[in-house]
């Protein structure tokens, strides 16, 4: 196609403004994917008389073809937006011939909204419908969804009760190697040598500055989340001094989860499988992400399939009843007989949960070409996704946490399943964001959540530095900005108090 016939294919979006309005990016931003993110065209707000129903001034035009956006003005702000995106949605759909697996649902949560369609009255089936015809989900996500948000329902109750529950989240940035498509914040461990015990001694204090207050405050810690990063990447006496600082800071009993990543399989060795065992460490993370060997390489994962199978045998030597396992959809070359492979090999472990990620390309350039192609294809992701539903449900498992992020190949999402009695209540409170969580070390994100009418909760948020850099010179300021966040944004008053019901 020459670029005159090019430009003339070309989408293009009118508004008022400098900028779209946040809701409307968010729509057409479901389009990038396919390449059809549409041309902006600031300040050219369409004439009011151009639709019956008052008009937006948003416009989408393609070719001869010019579609208004209505500003659906009786329906209080929030459903207007709503509306608008859902317009805009099916605007872009005859566009382009895209449809999204998520219809117009946009934001991480969809088990979040399908939990607000619960408590306003429907029944499970209703939430379905509202999910296909509101949203034009499609029949496989809205069901996913909502039987998610089903099986979180008991931990979410749980939470109204006792709003004094907290989480402690405690990064460790580090891991072997960096894998290619990684967006977490961890660094190659050999380049750090030097400066993990400067890290622990560090951690030690921003926990030993915050803990204490948090139980002055009258809070629970119910669960205890290590991650990054791999910890099991350390050293082991290293690593027994983490677990150390840990019982010591945290204290684990008591705790209804202590959940450790362990995702590398070549950082986990029995001493450490051991020391986790003997500090009360109750849920693991063993990733494989693919089966596949040649995949693996090419990720660097520098770990092979067999490697994964002799971790996880070792983790159930040392008596782990709740194993997790990782996999990765739509990894650059796989097809979905790969994949079937894959989960084939992990049934044949009978772990205990199975997390199902879609490969998200938001930072792996070197990824993007490989992941753009595969994008055309999106259906073999889809159809990677569906085949990792029925091997969880043939290994016993339901759907207990979801969650999407930008940039996933085809508007999938990533899905957590477990034998019932193995769900991650951390997991599936972040998700939620109706816990408060308390996050040390580099890149660690403290969320205080206060429940505000309707049964929604107003976020306050704290930001511990990124780099390991940042955080041996300023870990002291990290833990500062955690008291200051729990004395401000409760006036000084007792956090039972404030969260009482
Ligand atoms: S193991 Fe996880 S955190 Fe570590 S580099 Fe790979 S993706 Fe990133």
């Amino acid at each position: 196609m020459s670029g005159a016939e090019e430009r003339e294919h070309l989408i293009y979006m009118g508004f008022p403004g400098e900028r779209p309005p946040y809701h409307v990016y968010e729509a057409v931003q479901i389009f990038n994917d396919c390449g059809a993110f549409p041309v902006l065209v600031p300040n050219s707000a369409s004439p009011q008389d151009a639709c019956g129903d008052g008009c937006s001034g948003i416009w989408l035009a393609k070719d001869s073809v010019r579609a208004e956006i209505p500003a659906f003005e009786t329906a209080g702000e929030k459903m207007a937006h709503k509306l608008q995106k859902r317009e805009i949605y099916k605007i872009m759909c005859q566009f382009t011939g895209y449809h999204s697996p998520w219809g117009c649902m946009t934001g991480v949560r969809p088990a979040k909204i399908v939990n607000s369609l619960l408590r306003s009255g429907m029944t499970p089936d209703e939430a379905v419908r509202e999910l296909k015809a509101f949203y034009l989900a499609s029949p496989e996500k809205a069901e996913l969804a909502v039987e998610t948000a089903c099986n979180q329902e008991r931990f979410l109750q749980q939470q109204r009760r006792h709003p004094e529950n907290v989480a402690v989240y405690v990064g460790i940035p580090f891991c072997p190697t960096r894998c290619l498509y990684c967006s977490f914040p961890s660094h190659p461990i050999g380049k750090y040598v030097k400066s993990v015990d400067r890290y622990l001694t560090l951690l030690e204090q921003e926990l030993g500055s915050v803990i204490p207050a948090v139980r002055n405050h009258g809070l629970r810690i119910e669960s205890l989340y290590v991650g990054g990063g791999t910890p099991t990447a350390l050293e082991e006496d290293q690593f027994r001094t983490l677990l150390n600082i840990l019982v010591n800071a945290v204290g684990t009993e008591g705790l209804t989860e202590f959940s450790l990543e362990a995702g590398r399989p070549d950082s986990i060795t029995a001493a450490k499988l051991e020391a986790a065992r003997e500090a009360g460490v109750t849920r693991i993370s063993i990733n494989p992400q693919t089966m596949n060997n040649d995949t693996l390489e090419l990720i660097g994962r520098r770990h092979t399939a067999e490697e994964t199978e002799r971790a996880f045998f070792l983790a159930r030597t040392a008596g782990f009843c709740n194993i997790n396992m990782d996999v990765i959809a739509g990894l650059p070359g796989e097809s979905p007989e790969d994949f079937a492979e894959t989960l084939n090999r992990i049934a044949g472990l009978r772990p205990d949960a199975l997390t199902v990620h879609t490969l998200s390309v938001k930072r792996a350039a070197d990824l993007k070409r490989d992941a753009r192609a595969a994008m055309l294809r999106h259906d073999v992701t889809g159809k990677m996704l569906s085949l990792s539903r029925i091997a969880a449900r043939e290994m016993g498992m339901i759907p207990f946490y979801m969650y999407r992020q930008k940039n996933m190949l085809g508007n999938h999402e990533n899905v957590s399943y477990c034998r019932p009695g193995c769900e991650s209540p951390y997991n599936i409170h972040i998700m939620e964001e109706d816990q408060t969580i308390f996050a040390f070390g580099a890149g660690g994100v403290s969320k205080l959540s206060v429940p505000g009418p309707n049964a929604e909760h107003n976020i306050l948020r704290s930001f511990n530095v990124k780099s390991v850099e940042d955080y041996l010179a300023r870990s002291g300021e990290m833990a500062e900005r955690k008291l200051r966040l729990l004395s401000a944004s409760l006036d000084g008053r007792d956090l039972t108090g404030a969260f009482s019901l």
